[in-house]
This record gives C-alpha cells, structure tokens and sequence, in this order.
C-alpha cells in the first residue's frame, strides 16, 4: 500500500522538476531571442526597412504601419508586428 503511495509521490515530484527545468530552459531559449531581435539588429539587419531618422518599415511588404503589443505573461517585453502582414519584426522591452 504505502509502497505504491510513494512510488507515485516519486514520480509526481521529478516529474514536476522536470517539466519546471524544461520551462526554465524554454523561457532562457525566448529571452535570448527577444534580446537578439532588438531594434538595432533591426536596422542594421534591414537598413533598407529601417535606419536612423526614418520610418520603420516592414521588412516583408513594406508597410510603415508597425504596432505594439506587450508580450505580458511577466515577461515585460514588447513586440513590434507589421499592421498589413502581420510579421513580428523585433522586440523591446516595456517602459517601467
Ligand atoms: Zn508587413
């Protein structure tokens, strides 16, 4: 009785740190995406979308009509898409 009470209290608990170092790890994997997509990699990844003093543009159709949106979730990151294709161009992070 007690043995199978604590073979699943076993497998419910490294299964829980499983799945929390997988999420960790994942996390880590989007965070250094957010910052590798910056808005300086941006304009110098895409100068013809995007260079200093001028409108960004989309680097897909070409459309100025960029919007924001907060990734929420604690993340406080922003992602700046293409209003017309709806492509994600870069990333920010959210003003405190
Ligand atoms: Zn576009």
């Amino acid at each position: 009785m007690w043995d199978v009470f604590y073979t699943l209290l076993g497998i419910v608990i490294s299964s829980t740190i499983a799945f929390a170092y997988v999420a960790s790890k994942y996390k880590g994997l989007l965070e250094r995406n957010w910052e590798r997509h910056s808005f300086a990699w941006y304009c110098e990844a895409f100068p013809h979308a995007a260079r200093a003093g001028m409108e960004v543009a989309c680097r897909h159709c070409g459309s100025g009509r960029v919007t924001v949106k907060n990734l929420m979730n604690h993340t406080f990151m922003r992602s700046h898409c293409c209003e017309n294709c709806g492509e994600t161009l870069y990333f920010s992070r959210e003003k405190m």
